[in-house]
């Protein structure tokens, strides 16, 4: 941080992707505005930065674009029917703390779950709020928004390798000689991640892209699998089934360091080239050559997306992929293994928080005795041991749970927006309103504060201190570049004064002191002080010690030990079923739901940002073949309606020979064109992942477009006017 007459440079992380990018801000403190910004040199980034990193910061100066910044406290006084009323902190807090007391002595800790937040917060108020839901409130119903993305990844690496997070670091990625991409679309998700990939292919890596659309990294790809969407496992089964029946397992790596092969081998021993084939409409050859090239080097690497986790078999996919890289002895050292790569900035950060309902922060288990026994004197409370609620579950246990004393009653939910992230859109809101009490603690006015008995106003990134996890297990800082303006609280202050209000006293001073706790009580993460990630720019864990020689750790499972109990790899997968809902005759298309480059989430922060903005705005995009077009009567912008078993909306067509014959694709960050209102909540069963990325749907013409595009334009202004905004969108 360096001075320049009055102005201020202040460096921080970026709020936009896992990737973690450095920019640098300059400030005029005393007129309290961000005057520049540019990308500087940092772990992941050097000194780049994609178009959010560049433009992302506009919502600070709150243009009011699509939402308006909740600059109050609020409550409904008089019952859900009543208005919210803008009110005083200490009536706001003890509202919302009288409200979750009665809750939870009339239907007991487990009738109540908090989701903490994976965006701007940071890690420390994630700390936070699940040492709040575990010790205060006394559930483990604590859960984020990875269960909605990478949960499937967590479940399905712990049960292999034992760590869910990247094995590799992102700068080793232009290391690889040969990196299988499946179900991976980095140039939308992390555009910075994706001048790795690039790199690497200038060095010479075979790229191997599985998608069933023609992604930028499939454009650059050596072999392009455009298979069957929901097919990834008759994939990864059959270059298995390759690699064994063409001896190219590294026998020496699975002899010292793996287990139970024998289980695995049972099952791919069905999946020849041919067989996976049938399923996932690929050539055998081009099989062969997949599995014949990631297997010729100790530096191929795997990159998955949620392609590969949002399906009800994402978790089999993932162990599938583990598999592979144990098979051909693809871990422990440089440049190789598996990469989970996550999307939203601070989603495994929010996971290393224990933000979760199995784990305490650290991923130590809620059900190992002496863990909770710990985390028991630590906090001077006593806690359960019982696994808590997963957040996709909460529509079950409420619209679908008729036993009052089962239900869930009261829903905290900071920093999230599930009634535009969640699937079937319809049951959520339903689910909503019918929770006993409902508290938002957020930054701008979205669909989810509709639904809200208390708001809690928070400070938004930019606007705070603290630490994010990048995707490769990398803490950085991000800092407070202007004061926030408005009657608002940091995150922590305002769950610590909600905690305090319920007779569990919560008393800090800064953010330092909030992680110098997490820090203690998590082994992987003791060694990673303030001082540590502020003097080299980023620790990635585990680092156990405080002293300076422990800099942290580049790749996980050295010499091939794995973070299993015993250090041994365990081979897993499973035979491919179909995704819950296919194609039929009503609804013969099948929606997948995918990301757009220039927004993040739910829309709210870079939907208020005007360069942003301006790049695309509502109703969104729906992606479908030509033949698929021409069939329908469907021209290229056409205003379409499409519809599913749960719900329909109006968007726009993009006409394009991106996408296959039969399946279109929705980005899922637009309110008219919501593709949740669409999606199913098909659950996987081990992590409870939706499985947005298949359902069945039915796409219409809409003979009077004039009329679409006004329907559009009051639908917009409609939900605008909700989010309190009554100024005109510029053009
Ligand atoms: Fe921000 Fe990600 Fe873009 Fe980097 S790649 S500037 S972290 S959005």
């Amino acid at each position: 941080m360096a001075a320049t007459n009055s102005l201020k440079e202040i460096q921080t992380t970026c709020c936009y992707c896992g990737a973690g990018c450095q920019l640098l801000f300059t400030v005029d403190p005393a007129a309290n505005k961000i005057l520049d910004v540019h990308p500087v040199q940092g772990r992941t980034n050097d000194d780049k930065a994609c178009l959010k990193g560049w433009y992302g910061w506009d919502y600070l100066n709150d243009p009011q674009i699509i939402t308006k910044r909740i600059r109050e406290p609020m409550i409904r006084k008089h019952g859900k029917q009543s208005p919210l009323e803008v009110v005083s902190w200490d009536e706001a807090i003890k509202f919302v703390a009288d409200n979750l007391t009665k809750i939870k002595q009339k239907w007991g800790p487990d009738s109540i779950l908090g989701a903490g937040s994976a965006r701007g917060p940071g890690n420390e108020p994630n700390y936070l709020m699940q040492k709040f839901i575990r010790a205060c409130i006394g559930t483990n119903n604590i859960d984020h928004c990875a269960r909605i993305c990478h949960a499937a990844s967590v479940a399905g690496s712990m049960q292999t390798i034992g760590e869910g997070a990247m094995s590799l670091s992102i700068p080793e990625i232009e290391d690889a000689e040969v990196i299988f991409n499946i179900g991976y679309n980095a140039s939308a998700s992390h555009p910075i991640v994706s001048r790795r990939i690039v790199r690497a292919k200038e060095k010479g890596c075979f790229i191997i892209c599985a998608d069933p659309r023609i992604t930028e990294t499939a454009r650059i790809a050596d072999l392009h699998l455009q298979l069957k969407g929901g097919t990834n496992i008759a994939l990864t089964n059959a270059m298995a089934n390759v690699i064994v029946n063409e001896g190219l397992q590294d026998v020496e790596f699975m002899k010292a360091h793996t287990k139970d092969f024998d289980a695995f081998w049972e099952i791919v021993k069905d999946y020849t080239p041919e067989y996976s084939a049938k399923i996932t409409g690929l050539k055998p050859d081009d099989i062969r050559l997949a599995a014949r090239k990631y297997a010729s080097s100790k530096h191929s690497v795997i990159l998955w997306g949620m392609g590969v986790t949002q399906f009800s078999q994402g978790v089999e996919v993932v162990k599938s992929c583990c598999s592979l890289g144990m098979l051909t002895g693809n871990f422990g050292h440089y440049a190789c293994g598996t990469g989970p790569v996550r999307g939203q900035n601070n989603v495994q950060g929010t996971c290393d928080m224990g933000v979760l309902p199995n784990v305490y922060p650290g991923y130590q288990s809620v059900t190992d005795p002496k863990m909770q026994e710990k985390f028991e004197k630590a906090w001077g409370a006593k806690l359960s041991n019982k696994v808590g609620l997963a957040l996709t579950r909460v529509p079950e246990r409420v619209v679908h749970e008729k036993d009052p004393a089962k239900q869930i009653h009261g829903y905290y939910i900071f920093g999230e927006d599930p009634a535009q992230s969640d699937p079937d859109l319809e049951e959520l809101r339903e689910t909503l309103d019918k929770i006993d009490f409902v508290v938002c603690q957020d930054i701008f006015w979205n669909k989810t504060t509709l639904h809200a008995d208390a708001i809690l106003p928070g400070t938004a990134w930019g606007e705070h201190d603290g630490v994010y996890t990048s995707s490769d297990r990398g803490f950085q800082r991000i800092r407070k570049v202007v004061e926030p303006v408005g009657n608002i609280k940091d995150d922590w202050e305002i769950i610590s004064l909600v905690s305090t209000a319920m007779g569990y006293p919560m008393k800090y001073n800064n953010t330092e002191e909030i992680w110098n706790e997490m820090i203690d009580l998590s082994p992987k993460f003791t060694g990673a002080t303030y001082e540590k990630i502020a003097r080299q720019g980023s620790v990635q864990w585990p680092c156990w010690d405080k002293g300076p020689q422990d800099k942290g750790t580049m790749y996980l499972h050295e010499g091939g030990k794995f973070a299993t109990p015993d250090g041994i790899g365990i081979f897993k997968t499973s035979p491919y079923h179909d995704p819950t809902e296919v194609e039929n005759k009503d609804f013969p298309l099948t929606l997948c739901t995918v990301r757009e480059v220039g927004h993040y989430s739910v829309r709210t922060m870079t939907g208020n940002c005007r360069m942003l903005r301006n790049l695309e705005d509502e109703p969104g995009w729906l992606e479908i073949n030509p033949a698929d077009a021409t069939v329908l009567g469907i021209s290229h912008k056409d205003i379409v309606r499409i519809s599913s078993k749960r719900g329909k909306v109006l968007t726009r067509a993009n006409v394009t020979e991106r996408v296959k014959k039969g399946a279109v694709y929705m980005t899922y960050q637009w309110w008219i064109g919501a593709c949740n209102e669409l999606t199913i909540s098909s659950l996987d069963p081990s992590s409870s992942t939706p499985e947005y990325k298949y359902c069945a749907c039915k796409v219409e013409k809409i003979g009077d477009q004039k009329w679409a595009w006004e329907e559009v334009g009051r639908q917009y202004a409609d939900l605008r006017t909700q989010m309190h905004i009554n100024k005109e969108l510029s053009a």
